[in-house]
């Protein structure tokens, strides 16, 4: 199918989260009915979409009967078993593509697609084993991060070594997992670009945001980052080369460690980002209606920022922040229904206006 959807058609999206919300909201405003797909209870983009289908991966008939029921589907959680996207992609087309869901899913592929493109990446080498860290420590040398394949976020499954006696210690946090060490990356500061390629193969990008990270959590996105012109283009660059090289429909998330205008990619996320949320209040698109209209076969919209601001996740107890926070002038609150504040839950996050969009580029 590459006719554009039309209002009243339906997008699948598998994963029920604050992403898969803000999403089906966009989708919304578009006209567009959203049906979700999520194995937990309680999903908060339940509440904002007019189709929820509670069911595993693994339940064929569910599967079945959400991919008969849409028109398009795309995803807010790039886990998905293999075996259900063979299931879905049988009945509709799955955007963004296999490929960029599977190059993402481990780190080891991600990795290797990178530096196979002709990007940088951390010094990377597998390390799942006592004698395979061993020769990984000779490779990448320390301090490394050793971190899980697959499954980690967040900065869940990491572990750091610092000396020999770390080592195993960080092979027990693995907990059998297959791993990767990883050098560390001595950067100035992280970035992400938010970027965004249609059917059409229109490239468009959002600008470079700051990333400041709180136990391995993002903690506020600033906006535009302390970047020279040189390693804006430089992020941009590596954004159209990561897209066109997956053949790209949808939004992209790609953090960047940046070492004296040196871009290293440190991962990608073939969907909308946690670093993106600023663009609800800062540009003339926000990247969920980037992605929808992508998905959608719809024209994409240059991304034009009209604002400075910063972005800040609202993570377990700043929800008693709340109060306050509605309150203030110029500050854009999202909140995503979540009813338990766990720590390091994030349960919304708030951007604020700082300024009209100086003209620094
Ligand atoms: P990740 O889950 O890989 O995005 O890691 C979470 C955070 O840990 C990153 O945003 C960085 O702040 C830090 N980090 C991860 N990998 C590295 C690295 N190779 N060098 C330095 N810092 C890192």
């Amino acid at each position: 199918m590459s006719e554009p959807l039309k209002p009243g058609q339906t997008i699948g999206i598998l994963g029920g989260g604050q992403l898969g919300r803000m999403l089906s909201m966009a989708a919304a405003r578009l006209g567009l009915r959203v049906v979700v797909f999520e194995p937990g209870a309680g999903a908060p983009a339940g509440e904002t979409s007019g189709g929820l289908i509670t069911a595993s991966y693994d339940d064929e008939a569910a599967l079945t009967a959400f991919a008969q029921s849409v028109d398009v589907v795309t995803y807010e959680f790039e886990n998905v078993p293999a075996e259900a996207l063979d299931l879905i992609q049988a009945r509709v087309p799955i955007r963004p593509n296999r490929q960029a869901l599977s190059v993402s899913q481990d780190r080891l592929t991600e990795k290797t697609f990178l530096n196979d493109i002709g990007l940088e990446t951390a010094a990377f080498a597998i390390a799942s084993d006592e004698a395979e860290l061993a020769q990984a420590l000779g490779i990448v040398g320390m301090p490394a991060i050793l971190k899980t394949r697959r499954l980690g976020y967040d900065g869940k499954g990491q572990a750091w070594i610092r000396d020999r006696h770390d080592a195993a210690n960080a092979l027990v946090a693995m907990n059998g997992a297959e791993a990767l060490l990883e050098g560390v990356v001595d950067f100035d500061r992280e970035i992400s670009v938010i970027a965004a390629r249609g059917l059409d193969d229109t490239i468009a990008c959002f600008e470079p945001g700051e990333n400041v990270h709180r136990d391995g959590i993002l903690h506020t996105t600033r906006v535009p980052a302390e970047i020279s012109p040189a390693t804006r283009e430089r992020a941009f660059g590596i954004a159209g080369t990561i897209l066109t090289a997956l053949d790209y429909v949808g939004v992209i998330g790609i953090e960047l460690f940046d070492r004296g205008g040196d871009l290293i990619v440190n991962e990608i996320a073939p969907r909308v980002h946690n670093s993106g949320h600023w663009t609800e209040a800062g540009a003339v698109i926000d990247q969920f209606e980037q992605h929808i209209r992508a998905v959608a076969g719809w024209p994409l919209v240059d991304p034009v920022r009209h604002s400075d601001v910063e972005m800040t996740n609202l993570i377990g107890d700043d929800v008693d922040l709340v109060p306050g926070i509605a309150g203030e002038t110029g500050a854009r609150l999202h909140l995503y229904g979540k009813a338990e504040a766990r720590p390091g839950r994030k349960m919304g996050h708030v951007t604020r206006v700082l300024a009209p969009a100086s003209d620094r580029h």
